[in-house]
């Protein structure tokens, strides 16, 4: 019997999530209460962090964990956290290499010298 995987959510989450199992043979049914426009990851205009250590700035996802719970004054769940940082690196080089271009990498690597919130280490 063929299974329908039920995806909740059309951000970028559920999004990737659909893509992905749709690449792996799954047929997906995509439920979201609004349109993917009206999600929040359409208003996400600040970027993305990633301790990618791109140019031995000695970053790290262990760094990254301290910054965030710091920055998210106890709210955050580590669990959750620790395990975003762990696999950022692998997503956002996925993305970088997969989706955009070498011109906007480049243009990515000049907009990582825009500190964010919770972002420690000097570029
Ligand atoms: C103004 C703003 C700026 C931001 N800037 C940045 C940034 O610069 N960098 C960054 O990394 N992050 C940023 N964020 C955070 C980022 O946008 C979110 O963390 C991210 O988009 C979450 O993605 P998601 O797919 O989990 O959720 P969402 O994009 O919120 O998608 C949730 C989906 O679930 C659906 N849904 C919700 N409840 C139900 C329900 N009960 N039943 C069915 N469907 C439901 C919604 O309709 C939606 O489609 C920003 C957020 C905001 C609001």
């Amino acid at each position: 019997m063929k299974h329908t995987l039920v995806i909740v959510g059309a951000g970028l989450a559920g999004l990737s999530a659909a893509l992905t199992a749709v690449k792996n043979g799954w047929t997906v049914k995509l439920v979201s209460s609004l349109a993917s426009e009206r999600a929040q990851s359409v208003m996400a205009e600040g970027g993305i962090n990633a301790a990618l250590n791109t140019k031995g700035e000695e970053d790290s996802p262990e760094q990254h964990y301290a910054d965030t719970l710091t920055a998210a004054c106890g709210l955050a769940d580590p669990n959750a956290v620790w395990g975003m940082m762990q696999a950022a690196p692998e997503l956002v080089r996925s993305f970088l290499e997969k989706i955009l271009a070498p011109k906007q990498e480049r243009t990515m690597n000049v907009q990582q010298k825009n500190r964010k919130r919770g972002q420690d280490v000097e570029l």
